[in-house]
């Protein structure tokens, strides 16, 4: 392509609770963008994005898949973020590669837990924003207050720059504030048509302060219009948009949108402001990333003829076409056919096809530009978070932070057949989700599958019946617990053998002292120092010592799990020139590091979650209650709006099992809640001996 121009593409997500209308928003984008010729509707279960087939029967979006759509002379490629916190990986994975989001709030329930953290891990990543109130058709909706509830949770940027014309079933249409004209859709051609006509007599008051509330913010953000507006001047509409576009692009400002995506309101209006505030990949200019060997930053432009770098923000495994491997191309270009270089696992690989997805359709494309998100066919070792770039550039983005597996259960495959089924399934489904982790338990033999929460596992276990037709017995799932130590050791260990008449010989001396969690950084579990020279032991087994620390701290003392929050320091040591070897340093390190750790008052930590529940006033009481008898620490209790309630709390995991139910039960069902992981803690006491009474049996 020659007359590809950067500044018309819009890499966006769609970041929303569960059922604020996430999902029927995009169809109405992709109906209204002439994409799908005939508009699916969430409640018939024949909704495009939602291919999968238990996405159909669930209702909700799990995988991110990317859609492509045109809308006046721009490429808009969307990016589903998933809504359930169980997949924040997803909504990480995404949000890493966006260039801008829509955040969907619903006009009756307005900021819910789930939107509040997505918003929130939005601001991490500095992504551009647009508010998009849906639902005003809806009884009890309150545009008014959803803003409030807005400014007040997330942002104090963000402002209207559209009025509502009515309000629940009497919501006829949308004031633009800038145009200063009402829109009106035309039920008959599904909002398809609509026409615009000037602003309603009895809303031109309001419309007018809402519009000069705007101006007065924006006029910041450029200085002809600040003086336009000092002097009391005409405004030119494009100085407007141009201000708003400048103050979202630099996170200063919040557009807030309105209308019914099922009724057919205001969708339209909702494309036009993607493409005239939210950014191109150009407007965010660089990206930065490191040289691999000397780790010096290199910076990387959004440039089609440099030298092409890419990230891997998502692996699916389709049934048809194989491994796909979805990329947001940073700088460069790659073609169909060429090779690239992948430099988190130093393989070079090639490129069959390139395919852009419209949801689970796939067109065969010939190139990816700088800017452009699509899917590569053929590469196999390439992985989610993985840099791609040309061979003669060395270069890696940073990784993606994932948050740590909660819970796990154990599986058995009923037959011999079903083993290697499972087997094969289960690898492909840990290369599609860095949060799912399969491994065996050492001492049952049995296959444990781990990840972020219940729906995620149950999940996988549907998937395994449906895409493979195996049935495995599936034990309950368990929290997956972690270890650490609560006091200073210091353990000195030697290990003398003779192997076939010839010595070995090895001595270590270690100091382990526990940690608090805000004294790690990037990612690290734990510390390992070396205190000595090699006079006291030779420099060629330092890297076995060290070797040996790190893999003797996946086997704790009590359970057998990953020990954690420890600082292990090489204080001393002996050596033998004739009689010592590495292998006998590894061994008498390991067993000096596992009877530290039994000496260092060892404990067990467990994940604590973050509860959020919405519920009435009336059934307040009775969650708290029951929180309580949970083990929760209730954080803070709030109101939603006229009759809801918000409490927010710190549970253990363990405590959580089945709490859909329960918490339906409390609530006669009127309630939304959300589950996200928060951190790991050391247990009380009588649970810790429960706890080893059920693993141990003491
Ligand atoms: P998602 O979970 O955020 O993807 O939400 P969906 O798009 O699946 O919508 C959830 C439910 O709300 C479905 O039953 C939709 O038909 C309904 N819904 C979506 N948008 C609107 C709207 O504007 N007004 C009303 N009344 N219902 C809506």
């Amino acid at each position: 392509m020659t007359d590809f121009d950067l500044s018309t593409i819009r890499n966006i997500g769609i970041m929303a609770h569960i059922d604020a209308g996430k999902t029927t928003t995009t169809e109405r984008m992709l109906y209204y963008t002439g994409f799908l010729h005939k508009m699916g509707e969430v409640h018939d279960g024949n909704t495009f994005t939602d291919w999968m087939e238990q996405e159909r029967e669930r209702g909700i979006t799990i995988t991110s898949a990317t859609v492509t759509c045109y809308w006046k002379r721009h490429q808009i490629n969307i990016i589903d973020t998933p809504g359930h916190v169980d997949f924040t990986a997803e909504v990480e994975r995404s949000l890493r590669i966006l260039d801008g989001a829509i955040g969907i709030f619903c006009g009756v329930g307005g900021v819910e837990p789930q939107s509040e953290t997505v918003w929130h891990q939005a601001d991490r990543y500095k992504i551009p924003r647009l508010a998009f109130i849906n639902k005003l058709d809806r009884v009890g909706s309150d545009f008014d207050h959803v803003v409030e509830m807005i400014q007040d949770r997330l942002t104090r940027y963000a402002l209207p720059v559209q009025l509502p014309i009515g309000k629940e079933e009497k919501f006829l249409g949308i004031i633009d504030l800038i145009s200063m004209q009402a829109y009106y859709y035309d039920q008959n051609t599904l909002g398809f048509t609509f026409r615009t006509e000037s602003i309603p007599e009895d809303l031109l008051g309001q419309a007018e302060q809402a519009r000069e509330l705007l101006i007065e913010c924006v006029s910041e953000f450029n200085d002809e219009l600040l003086s336009l507006y000092i002097e009391g001047d005409e405004i030119p509409e494009e100085l407007i948009r141009i201000a708003i576009r400048k103050g979202t692009i630099d996170n200063l400002f919040v557009p807030v949108l309105c209308g019914s995506s099922l009724k057919n309101i205001g969708v339209q209006l909702l494309i036009d402001a993607i493409i005239s505030f939210l950014p191109s990949p150009l407007d965010m200019g660089s990206v930065t990333g490191y040289e691999k060997v000397t780790h010096e930053e290199i910076k990387v432009f959004p440039d089609p003829s440099e030298k092409f770098a890419a990230l891997a923000f998502k692996v699916q495994i389709d049934k048809f076409v194989g491994k796909l491997i979805y990329i947001r191309v940073y700088s460069g270009s790659i073609k169909k056919g060429e090779s690239f270089w992948n430099h988190t696992n130093d393989k070079r690989e090639r490129v069959a096809r390139i395919l852009q997805m419209h949801s689970n359709k796939k067109n065969d494309i010939e190139e990816l530009h700088a800017g452009d998100i699509g899917a590569l066919v053929g590469p196999k070792f390439t992985i989610t978070g993985d840099t791609i770039t040309s061979p003669d550039l060395p270069l890696l983005l940073s990784k993606m932070n994932f948050p740590d597996a909660v819970i796990s259960i154990a599986i058995e495959p009923k037959t011999k057949a079903d083993l290697e089924v499972l087997t094969e399934a289960l690898t492909r489904f840990e290369e599609e989700d860095p949060t799912f982790h399969v491994h065996q338990d050492s001492d049952t033999g049995q296959t444990l599958l781990s990840g972020m929460g219940e729906l995620h596992l149950e999940i996988i276990i549907d998937r395994l019946m449906r895409e493979f037709n195996v049935k495995p017995n599936v034990g309950k799932p368990q929290v997956a617990y972690k270890e650490t130590i609560t006091t200073t050791a210091v353990m000195e260990e030697q290990f003398v053998r003779e192997v076939n008449g010839k010595g070995n010989f090895a001595g270590v001396k270690l100091r382990i002292t526990p940690l608090r969690e805000n004294q790690l950084r990037d990612e690290k579990r734990n510390l390992f120092e070396n205190l000595i020279d090699s006079s006291i032991i030779p420099e060629e087994f330092w890297t076995a010592i060290e070797e040996s620390v790190i893999n003797a701290l996946n086997d704790g003392p009590l359970i057998n799990s990953t020990v954690e929050r420890v600082k292990v320091s090489l204080i001393g040591g002996m050596f033998n020139p004739v009689e010592s070897t590495e292998a006998a340093f590894r061994i008498a390190t390991s067993m000096c590091v596992g009877k530290a750790l039994r000496e260092a008052n060892p404990a067990i930590m467990e994940p604590i979650m973050l509860l959020t529940v919405i519920t009435h006033e009336d059934f307040v009481g009775d969650v708290i209650s029951d929180i309580n008898s949970k083990r929760g620490k209730i954080d803070i209790i709030r109101i939603q709006n006229e009759h809801l309630q918000e409490i927010v709390a710190e549970v253990p995991m363990s405590e959580l099992f089945g709490y859909a139910t329960r918490v339906r039960s409390i609530s006669q069902g009127r309630v939304v809640y959300t589950l996200e992981f928060k951190k790991y803690e050391i247990v009380p006491l009588a649970v810790q001996l429960n706890i080893l009474k059920r693993i141990r049996g003491y």
